[in-house]
């Protein structure tokens, strides 16, 4: 039994040897590093931080329970449990679970949050199927995580509304088939906030981008993706990895500074045609060395 055990370990360890490009090494600083604990934070309006030092959990809380974006990875499931009652809210009160793409550092916690508030989970269609199949279909292909059942599958387009706050899925495919960018609108001293959830830039480094079964129109769907984003403009992103993002500027949300120290209606136009120009780079460089091939 044990060796039985140990031969899928090894045998699954080997698949994402082979198929992920993500090293032993990197898969670690997520686990480790990434999961760690840090301080929740009210971020702006009735959006909260409760999330780990570089994987973002997003709480939104409204007066009728809240809505939490992104679970993070397994080990994360007891920081974000302590930072949302830190924050003098309740677990049981949170009554939707949503993500910004289905990838194992994002929803390997989903089940057990789930399990433990009794939320209903929701996601776009292709990313819900890997919700259920508790596995990575998109191109990267990495660890999976506990099935978890779909309460609503979503549509581009489609609205999650709870206690006046309304979340808007936008189907923005490359880095999962059916990566999601929510957006809302938040008030913060009587000004009103429109924020974007930032979890869809281009495919992993390492992912085939050209031709690549598991994301036949992975390309054009990406570079379609950018042009979707490019006129969101929002006042405040939130990105899923958010350290650097964040660096210094915590200190100044919780003293209240006005403006908003992450208000900036460039820097999301900036981010995203930053990574257009790294995609199309990418895409050239493959295209090269397949003409070099031939
Ligand atoms: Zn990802």
């Amino acid at each position: 039994m044990r060796n039985a055990v140990l031969l899928i370990i090894m045998s699954s360890v080997f698949v994402w040897a082979q198929t992920s490009p993500l090293s032993p090494e990197q898969r670690a600083t997520f686990h480790g590093r990434q999961s760690e604990a840090v301080e929740p934070f009210r971020i702006v309006g009735n959006i909260y931080y409760v999330g780990a030092r570089n994987i973002a959990s997003y709480l939104i809380t409204t007066p009728e329970g809240h809505i939490m974006i992104d679970t993070g990875t397994k080990e994360m499931h007891d920081v974000i449990r302590t930072n949302v009652e830190k924050l003098g809210f309740k677990l049981q009160d949170i009554k939707i679970l949503l993500s910004g793409h289905a990838h194992f550092d994002h929803v390997q916690g989903h089940a057990a949050m789930k399990r433990l508030t009794g939320a209903k989970v929701m996601a776009i269609g292709e990313d819900a199927r890997a919700l259920e199949a508790g596995a990575d279909l998109s191109p990267l292909g990495d660890e999976g995580w506990e099935p978890v059942k779909v309460d609503r599958v979503l549509k581009d387009g489609d609205t999650v509304m709870l206690g006046g706050t309304t979340l808007r899925a936008v189907l923005t495919p490359g880095h999962t088939p059916g990566c999601t960018t929510w957006t809302t609108g938040v008030e913060e001293k009587r000004r009103p906030y429109s924020v974007v959830f930032q979890a869809c830039g281009g495919p992993n480094a390492g992912v085939k981008l050209i031709g690549n079964s598991k994301f036949p129109r992975l390309v054009e769907n990406t570079l379609r993706t950018f042009q979707v984003q490019e006129t969101l403009k929002p006042d405040i992103y939130l990105p899923m990895h958010p350290e650097t993002y964040f660096a210094g500027k915590v200190e100044r949300i919780k003293a209240g500074e006005t403006p908003h120290p992450l208000f900036d209606p460039d820097a999301y136009t900036k981010l995203i045609s930053e990574t257009e120009a790294n995609f199309q780079k990418r895409v050239q460089e493959e295209r090269a060395k397949a003409i070099r091939i031939q």
